[in-house]
């Protein structure tokens, strides 16, 4: 699919361009190594783009791994839900890997690490080796258990794989060097114990590596070439070294960071997804708020577009922080040509033309897309009674306003001019109705030109509209939350007005539309017919974006 490959050149794709040609590889092969403990978001968007898109380039390969080392976050749920959120991404895997179907391996390599004198089983609880670690400035401590024999290690590692510990109680650990000046490599945990029943392996293992001891095995038993990942993990690739050099592995995967995505307005870390979605602040993990794929799927965001958006963005060794209206930018910009142009009233106020026959109900034409011809035309009906929005309409108008008020005349989009004859209030002084009169000679498309008006309205004809729900969307959080550390702040940021539901009206035509249709509504922006809430009697629709941006890419 060349349409998926990396187009903009970066640094890992000069890597790899130079490892083809010294010939240190004849292919590469990738991966996309997602925990299964949550969905995935827009940031995994930009792993899954660069990971596929340069095997897609180079003729390599990719394999999707989930990175199932820890039992206690992982789900089967989420396995799914990854799986059909890279599909709809538009990539396909080469293979489909669990990290967890290694375990026999990985038990293997650590063995020979113990054999090799590389490794030793410590009775140290966490907070201890925590201590003992030592700090930047401080070289760490020797654990007294550091020296145990090989024998005594193959033996407690036996035990503790048999499940004779309890959790914490013993951890096999990497003999390195306490006082490296990099603290990764003082001694690091390679497997701990977890009595827990695992998604993937049931009750067969209590003991489960470490990340950093089990990723590089990993790799190195797919034959990954280039293990791609995120900064943070630039200072634990001296210990993925080690891992790849003392166990002796076959092939030798090498790691290489690139900077994160952060978007502006936008959580992105799982952990605090997954506390929006178990308190229910959000209406689960694809609510058309998240940053998830399946949100952004929910919201109307097309694959197109967020491919794009990850390409444009780019690929670079530092971790900037990217303005969210550069991913709608491409939203606009894919369906610009693809979805229909339709009219929708948010917040209906109902227009009475008192000059137009009584029950007479006529069709008039308008395109489906002006700017794609292609698609044709449309038939609208209209009548005496219509819906406009309540916002295009002030009793007291300050100057330059150039919508409906007593005595003003507008254009009615693809109908008629009307002219504000008569305001209706209900009891309470509230604006319920306008009488207006039309003039026939003005009906569009007929060449008049006698006189004009300024504005032009957005209308659905009332007798034939369909009630639909439109649902617009503010930031889930009231600032950015980066600053955060603790569970209370960032609930605290909360914006709680992040969702706003408003009753109205669509054209006449739309009343069978399905969940993922997506349409340009006049003057208001792209929205998405909700595929969960959407029912036989009343359409949904998830406002995708406006339609005006000042951002300019
Ligand atoms: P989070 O911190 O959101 O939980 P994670 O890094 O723990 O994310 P993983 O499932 O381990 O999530 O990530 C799978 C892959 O996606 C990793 O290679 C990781 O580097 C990459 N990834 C995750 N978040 C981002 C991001 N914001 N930008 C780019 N790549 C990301
Ligand atoms: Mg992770």
């Amino acid at each position: 699919m060349s349409d998926n490959a990396t187009n903009a050149s970066n640094f890992i794709k000069t890597i790899v361009i130079d490892d083809l040609k010294s010939g240190k590889h004849d292919s590469i092969v990738t991966r996309f190594p997602p925990e299964p403990n949550g969905y995935l978001h827009i940031g995994h968007a930009k792993s899954i783009v660069l990971n596929f898109g340069l095997a897609d380039e180079f003729n390599g390969k990719t394999n999707l791994r989930f990175d199932d080392t820890n039992p206690l976050k992982e789900d089967q749920e989420y396995v799914d839900a990854i799986k059909e959120d890279v599909k709809w991404l538009g990539y396909d895997w080469d293979n489909l890997f669990f990290a967890s179907d290694y375990f026999d391996f990985m038990y293997e390599k650590a063995i020979l690490l113990i054999k090799k004198g590389l490794a030793y089983v410590d009775d140290l609880s966490a907070e201890e080796i925590r201590e003992y670690r030592g700090t930047l400035t401080e070289p760490g401590k020797e654990s007294p258990f550091r020296n145990r024999t090989v024998e005594e290690n193959l033996e407690l590692f036996e035990q503790m794989k048999d499940g004779k510990f309890g959790n914490g109680e013993k951890v096999l650990r990497a003999k390195i060097d306490m006082s490296s000046p990099n603290i990764n490599l003082r001694d690091p945990v390679i497997y701990r114990i977890a009595h827990a029943t695992h998604h993937n392996t049931g009750d067969k293992w209590c003991i489960y590596p470490m990340y950093a001891f089990a990723h590089p095995l990993e790799d190195a038993l797919e034959g990954v070439t280039h293990s791609i990942c995120t900064l943070e993990f630039e200072d634990q690739r001296p210990l993925y070294d080690w891992v790849i050099e003392s166990c002796e592995t076959e092939a030798k995967p090498h790691q290489y960071e690139f900077g994160r995505l952060n978007l502006t307005d936008t959580v992105m870390s799982k952990r605090k997804l997954k506390q929006l979605v178990d308190e229910e602040v959000v209406d689960g993990w694809d609510d058309p708020r998240m940053p998830t794929i399946s949100g952004l799927r929910r919201r109307g965001f097309t694959p197109e577009s967020i491919r794009n958006f990850c390409r444009e963005i780019g690929v670079a060794k530092t971790s900037g922080i990217v303005d969210v209206q550069m991913l709608e930018h491409f939203v606009r910009e894919d369906l610009k040509l693809k979805a229909p142009r339709t009219m929708g009233i948010v917040k209906p106020l109902k227009v009475v033309i008192t000059n137009y026959p009584e029950g007479q109900v006529e069709m008039l034409d308008a395109e489906i897309n002006p700017e794609n011809e292609e698609m044709g035309m449309r038939q609208i009906p209209f009548s005496r009674e219509i819906y406009i929005e309540q916002e295009d309409f002030m009793e007291n108008p300050p100057k330059k306003y150039f919508r409906l008020f007593p005595g003003n005349e507008v254009r009615l989009k693809h109908a008629y001019f009307i002219k504000c004859e008569e305001v209706i209030k209900d009891e309470n002084g509230n604006v319920v109705e306008l009488h207006c009169t039309y003039d026939p000679k003005t009906k569009s498309g007929s060449g008049f030109n006698e006189r004009k008006v300024k504005g032009t309205l957005h209308w659905v004809e009332a007798t034939q509209a369909v009630p639909a729900e439109f649902r617009l969307f503010n930031p889930l959080l009231q600032e950015d939350d980066e600053e955060s550390t603790e569970e209370k702040t960032f609930m605290d940021q909360v914006n709680p007005n992040s969702l706003e539901i408003h009753e109205g009206f669509v054209e006449a035509n739309m009343k069978d539309v399905k969940g993922g249709d997506k349409f340009q509504f006049f003057r208001h922006g792209y929205f998405n017919v909700d595929p969960k809430l959407t029912t036989a009697e009343k359409p949904v629709f998830n406002l995708i974006v406006s339609l005006k941006s000042s951002f300019k890419i």
